[in-house]
């Protein structure tokens, strides 16, 4: 399971996206979110969009393998699909906030953070302005919340920095392959088994 985190304007969905095109057997999950559809997302692509009410009792019968807000909105992965889509032997992406990818790893330890990175807060605040999508008031939100996600990138096992979408879908595309070929025993760090990778090694 691949979790992919990264402040909003990043480009994360941008490059799960790309990367969902070019490597077989890769799931993208779809979350439940309280947030309002913007113009154009339709219900069950973007997210599933739910009521409050709705998402009470999707945590209450525990169907959230995580949830947490951000942003001022509720946001969860959907237990089920999830573990249908693990069962039929996909690599699982998970695009969430570091709130949600810490839940995960402890429930998951075997689980692979990656945490997109804008190449600089400047920068970030010009994609997420560019966008025309938030208000000025929400766009300042994100860029607040922006600066307490990146204060996570530390604990995450790669970081990607996306300043060129081609170069940086490279770099994604790459992780996801290696990490699968060596959890699958392509690769001769297999022997040596998960839990054994030296952190050093890893940490791109
Ligand atoms: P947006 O409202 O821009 O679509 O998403 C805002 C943020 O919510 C994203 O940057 C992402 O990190 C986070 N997010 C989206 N889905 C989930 C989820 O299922 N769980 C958690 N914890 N965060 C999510």
């Amino acid at each position: 399971m691949f979790i992919v985190s990264g402040p909003s304007g990043a480009g994360k969905g941008t490059l799960v996206k790309a990367v969902a095109d070019r490597v077989p057997d890769i799931w993208v999950s779809v979350s439940a979110t309280t947030r309002e559809p913007r113009p154009g997302e339709v219900d069950g692509q973007q997210y599933l969009f739910l009521s409050s009410a709705e998402f009470d009792r999707l945590i209450a019968e525990g169907g959230l393998l995580e949830w947490a807000e951000v942003h001022g909105n509720r946001y969860g992965t959907p237990s089920e699909c999830v573990e249908k889509a693990l069962a039929e032997g996909k690599a699982v992406v998970l695009e969430i906030d570091p709130q949600g990818a810490m839940q995960v790893k402890d429930r998951v330890p075997e689980s692979v953070l990656v945490f997109i990175s804008a190449p600089s807060f400047d920068e970030l605040r010009r994609r997420i302005e560019g966008r025309g999508a938030e208000t000025a008031e929400e766009v300042e939100r994100r860029l607040r919340t922006a600066e307490v996600e990146m204060l996570f990138a530390g604990t995450y096992d790669f970081v990607v920095i996306n300043d060129d979408v081609r170069r940086a879908a490279d770099e994604l595309e790459s992780i996801i392959k290696r990490v699968t070929a060596r959890d699958c025993g392509q690769d001769s760090e297999c022997d040596e088994g998960h839990d054994s990778r030296d952190p050093e090694e890893v940490k791109d």
